[in-house]
């Protein structure tokens, strides 16, 4: 026998047994979003490479060590999307949705980075992503705040997870921090790791993010953004940090939250949860009014975020939330005796025709009942119809229930519509 090829390390299958919770999740993404007036966009799986050095920044961990790029027969540069504001700035540049525009969009798919596989973290993997363009206060900061909210309630997982909030002001504040910063950096190199040091003069407010508990204790003296931070910064932040409050939406500063990603300014924020171990970031995002001109369209503000979905899944399947969701299959339709195999059949597409959503998985192959009712059992239907010869002369089915203690029963053909409705 031959050697079985396997997947890519770090992209993974998602198997029927999985996909219900992932469909469960996804759709309500999809109607959170549209529950906030937001329309999905789709891009490319492949870009310019140009596109992410240009927008996440080149020295990030993504440019710098995590993205699949590769040469085109044509000698094109080009990579699998790291992320998706990239790809949705482009996108909306380059068809005209921003400029003097206001745009509130959403998309779902497939990212990739070149990490190290583990718990939560893999090579591919799925993210769903909000952005708005054109709105420049923090009232859009604080509804797609507290859209992110409202998923984790229609999730179930709203104990589980915080908010972390912090503000990085405009470039120009930044920047005079980042001077400070440096300084203070130079005063203590010895103590810093060489990841640190490397970063000190390229990226110096990556190194605030560093996991590293020896560049942690440098930092506790170190100057804070928040002090650099302009009247008007400091009224936006407020102006959200209100907003939250009025919501309800409970927040906790965190002034060492910078994000792994160039172009944010003024509002980040994070949701992490201590249910996932180490990754324990579930959605990051703020706000990136750099961006649209960065990438060459007219100067619009943004804000946006991305959420991991493998992450909340691992949470949902840890926290036992995935039992309650539907079966993939509601009704099991078994057969016995000659020719009951194309009746059945005829009925079941009438039932399809008159209850929509039903899920109906009809017997195949034949055999006796109680290999048809293991079938039954195994298909996560909740009950099964049965059909025999005399089922069909007097044009009746039998009910067995599959997961409830309960008589089975018989009921006329012209009946199963109505009773199929309430198993929905
Ligand atoms: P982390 O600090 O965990 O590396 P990040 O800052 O790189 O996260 P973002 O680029 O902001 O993450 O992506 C947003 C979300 O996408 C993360 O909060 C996480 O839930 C998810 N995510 C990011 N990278 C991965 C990955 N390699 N595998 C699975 N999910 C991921
Ligand atoms: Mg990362």
């Amino acid at each position: 026998m031959s050697k079985a090829i396997q997947a890519i390390r770090g992209m993974n299958d998602c198997l029927p047994n999985e996909t219900n919770i992932w469909q469960m999740v996804e759709t309500v993404l999809r109607r959170v979003a549209s529950n906030y007036g937001f329309s999905e966009i789709r891009m490319p799986i492949v870009e310019s490479t140009a596109l992410f050095k240009r927008s996440i920044g080149e020295v990030t961990d993504i440019v710098e060590k995590e993205m699949y790029t590769f040469e085109d027969r044509n000698g094109d540069s080009l990579t699998l999307r790291p992320e998706g504001t990239a790809s949705c700035v482009r996108a909306g540049n380059q068809h005209g949705l921003l400029y003097n525009q206001e745009q509130r969009l959403w998309y779902m798919g497939p990212m990739f980075r070149h990490e190290r596989p583990q718990k939560g973290r893999y090579r591919q993997f799925h993210q769903f992503g909000i952005e708005a363009f054109g709105f420049a206060s923090a009232d859009i900061d604080a509804e797609i705040i507290m859209l992110s909210a409202r998923l984790w309630r229609e999730l179930g997982i709203e104990d589980v997870v915080t908010l972390e909030l912090n503000s990085l002001g405009s470039n120009e504040e930044r920047a005079k921090y980042r001077e400070a910063l440096i300084e203070y950096l130079t005063l203590h190199q010895e103590k810093l790791d060489e990841d640190s040091k490397r970063r000190m003069h390229s990226n110096p407010l990556r190194v605030l993010d560093s996991k590293n508990s020896e560049v942690q204790a440098v930092l506790v003296d170190a100057p804070k953004l928040s002090d650099y931070l302009t009247q008007e910064s400091q009224q936006h932040f407020a102006s959200l940090c209100q907003r939250l409050e009025a919501a309800g939406i409970k927040y906790v500063l965190n002034d060492r939250l910078v994000r792994g990603l160039d172009y944010y300014n003024r509002t980040v924020f994070e949701w992490v949860t201590s249910s996932l171990g180490a990754q324990g970031t579930i959605c990051a995002g703020g706000r990136y009014d750099g961006l649209v001109e960065q990438l060459g369209g007219k100067a619009t503000p943004a804000f946006g975020f991305a959420l991991g979905i493998e992450r909340l899944v691992l949470m949902l399947t840890s926290l036992d939330k995935a039992q309650n969701i539907r079966p993939q299959v509601d009704v099991y339709v078994a057969m016995l005796g000659d020719g009951v195999d194309i009746k059945a059949n005829q009925l079941a597409e009438q039932w399809r025709d008159k209850v929509q959503d039903i899920r109906i998985q009809c017997h195949c192959g034949g055999g006796n009942f109680k290999k048809q009712m293991k079938r039954a059992d195994k298909s996560g239907a909740s009950i099964a119809i049965i059909l025999g010869e005399d089922e069909i002369a007097t044009q009746k089915v039998t009910i067995k229930y599959l997961r409830e203690r309960k008589e089975q029963q018989s009921m006329d053909f012209n009946q199963v519509p109505a009773f199929l409705e309430t198993l929905l």
